[in-house]
């Protein structure tokens, strides 16, 4: 074979694994074994390997995974991805409706619209970019203006071509998600590992999407349903999905053109109903105006296009058999019965365990082990049980009794009195008891506790078991070699433990009081006592008077903090402690460019955490309030905000941007 004939070869081979991708991939309806397909695949590697001169980055042999990365550069998108407004009835949609013919007939324009839905994916939005028909770029959709650079990783995923039938420049808008089946299968894998569970299949696509190695994306068998074209220029939506098809995307079947919106509310039943027998989770449709020329007219709000809307589903819910009542003990010695189940699949989340509140809860309901309950979960809230089926119920079936001692230590249990009446909770009040301690240890690690990033919970639960750590003192005593060797750790995560375990030593004040775990002292008083003593040392000391006279410290608070400090075995434990850690002063007001500024934060920020962006403000001076009053100086909007964006409006405060808070800051 001469290097023409090479060449000529390799395009052919390119061309014909396209288009078997395309046949697999996209519909499903492979026309030729996997062995033929790897033996092509294999031919071009080779082909590729001998003539290096006609190698190609988006050579489909290049969709096994590359180099692994550092870190996702920050992505620019070109056109700013927005998001949609949501409506929950039929009602909410009709006004939508109304609002858009009033707008459009402003303009003088008499034409209705019509509408395109569309399954509302409960994935990941994408954005890819093609130059003159060959893939050049992929990022997340992050806060609409900045995005990551994930093009590695979206490389490796067999739905999207590398190469468009079409030289056109385009860019491309999709959802990202993961079959049920393999949120279940990875996990299994994950918990043989040691490693933690993804809570749903939302977690997963986004888990898998943000990994620095492109080669596990490349095992994960990502899908993606490409939705929306920017740039090229069609008349409808109808033609943009089927020009997507044409340029060998997958696109979601299921979708309807409809002329009305009473079809989109029976497509809207049809899908209500049988939903969570999809392989995708689907929170809703998205309707979008199906002419294009319309969509155009009526523009955009300050966070939304007029022309489409997500017509989001009420919440979902499952029956699922209750297997047992155990008893978890928290860290304050508070017992919650919590109901295990069989697991069951709800709004894309696998569940296996709802609370139960406390023994009245479970009164109330009537509910028995061995009984088929009702479970219910809407939007990110919890899963709750909410029902039994009592016409299920076995007939052995015993009313649940509330066990009289600790299941950890066996101490007995007992009501706390709150003023004159006990509370509903049960409590264990052994001091020593294993349980809480461990729970102790799980908020002592915690983020805004010493922070220690690398031992999660799971973690402290098997260091605890072996008794590796037994207390606060004994997590700065741990060696390298103590945990190399452990099942599922090995040198490098040995490593990353002792690395965070080093950076703990050094703690703000605020943050190691609340890592003590102190009974009623919540994260915001710990602050307010931290600003007020300034040093531990004072607090140690600090008398009842002393503590109440802080504003935002309550009788409560200031008993607990009193007792916690005059016991002799706390005092012991924490001289011992103090040798280990180095408590940071603060001091009395922070000064800083935010000071005297109230902010109010919604969404998801591009790169802050909602923690991390309260503690910026509260570094520099400002302060940080959980709903818009007419007090608020600034909301700081992320994806996704939710009423606090119309308070805003209402209150006329101001909205600002994460990049917007860090040029406040200089
Ligand atoms: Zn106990």
């Amino acid at each position: 074979m001469n290097k023409l004939e090479a060449k000529a070869k390799i395009e052919e081979l390119r061309g014909l694994l396209e288009r078997h991708r395309v046949l697999y991939h996209v519909h499903d309806s492979p026309t030729i074994s996997d062995e033929v397909y790897d033996s092509l695949m294999a031919e071009l590697a080779f082909l590729e390997k001998r003539y290096p001169e006609f190698d190609d980055e988006r050579s489909p042999t290049k969709r096994i995974g590359g180099e692994v990365l550092d870190h996702f550069e920050k992505v620019q998108h070109e056109v700013k991805q927005w998001s949609f407004d949501n409506v929950f009835s039929l009602e909410e949609l009709r006004d939508w409706n109304e609002r858009n013919i009033t707008l459009l007939q402003k303009e003088g324009v008499t034409q209705k619209p019509t509408f395109v839905a569309e399954m509302k994916i409960d994935g990941l939005k994408v954005v890819l970019t093609y130059r003159d028909g060959i893939f050049v770029r992929a990022a997340t959709r992050g806060n609409g203006e900045v995005g990551e650079d994930i093009t590695e990783n979206i490389k490796t995923v067999k739905v999207i071509p590398l190469i468009l039938s079409q030289k056109v420049s385009i860019t491309v808008v999709g959802e990202a998600w993961m079959k049920k089946k393999d949120l279940i299968k990875i996990n299994k894998e994950r918990e043989s590992q040691g490693l933690a569970s993804y809570a749903n299949t939302r977690n997963l696509s986004a888990g898998t999407l943000r990994q620095l190695d492109p080669k596990v994306v490349a095992r994960r068998n990502i899908q993606i349903f490409a939705y929306d074209i920017e740039g090229g220029d069609y008349t409808s939506q109808e033609e943009e999905l089927s020009k997507l098809e044409h340029f060998g995307f997958l696109v979601n079947k299921d979708r309807k053109v409809c002329r009305t919106l009473e079809e989109v509310q029976k497509f809207y039943e049809k899908w209500k109903g049988k939903r969570n027998g999809e392989d995708y989770g689907i929170d809703g449709l998205v309707v979008k105006i199906n002419e294009r020329d319309l969509w155009d007219i009526l523009g955009y709000t300050a966070k939304s296009p007029r022309g489409g809307v997500a017509y989001k589903f009420p919440a979902v819910e499952v029956a699922t058999r209750l297997l047992a009542i155990t008893l978890q003990v928290g860290r304050t010695g508070a017992i919650t019965p919590v109901a295990e189940l069989s697991p069951v699949l709800i709004a894309g989340s696998v569940v296996s365990r709802a609370t139960l509140h406390n023994a009245n809860e479970i009164e109330r309901l009537d509910v028995r082990v061995g009984d088929t309950v009702q479970l219910r979960k809407t939007g990110d809230v919890i899963p709750e049980i909410f029902g039994v089926f009592t016409e299920l119920r076995p007939k052995n079936a015993r009313a649940f009794v509330m066990p009289t001692v600790c299941p950890e230590c066996h101490s007995p249990l007992l009501k706390e009195k709150v003023g004159k009446e006990s509370s509903v909770a049960f409590y264990c009040k052994n001091k020593n008891c294993p349980a809480k301690h461990l729970e102790g240890l799980i908020h002592f690690v915690s983020k805004k506790g010493m922070n220690i990033e690398e031992l999660g919970q799971k973690t402290v639960e098997i260091f605890h078991d072996i008794g590796l750590i037994t207390d606060f003192v004994s997590i700065f005593k741990l060696q390298k070699v103590d945990i190399v060797g452990l099942e599922g750790f090995g040198e490098k995560s040995a490593e990353n433990i002792m690395a965070s375990i080093e950076k703990a030593r050094k703690v703000p004040l605020h943050r190691f009081l609340f890592a003590l775990g102190i009974r009623h002292l919540g994260e915001q008083t710990a602050k307010d006592i931290a600003r007020h003593f300034v040093s531990f040392g004072k607090i140690q000391k600090a008398s009842y008077d002393e503590l109440i006279a802080v504003e935002g410290v309550g009788e409560k608070v200031a008993e607990t903090v009193v007792a916690y400090f005059n016991d002799k075995h706390t005092q012991e434990l924490l001289a011992k402690l103090l040798q280990e850690v180095s408590v940071t002063e603060e001091g009395k007001k922070r000064e800083g460019n935010l000071s005297g500024k109230t902010f109010v934060i919604t969404g998801t920020l591009p790169t802050l955490s909602r923690d991390e962006a309260k503690e910026l403000i509260e570094r520099n001076g400002g302060k940080v309030s959980s709903s818009v009053s007419s007090k608020t100086s600034y909301l700081l909007l992320g994806e996704n905000g939710g009423s606090k964006y119309d308070d805003a409006i209402k209150y006329g405060a101001p909205m600002i941007s994460e990049s917007e808070l860090q040029k406040l800051l200089k």
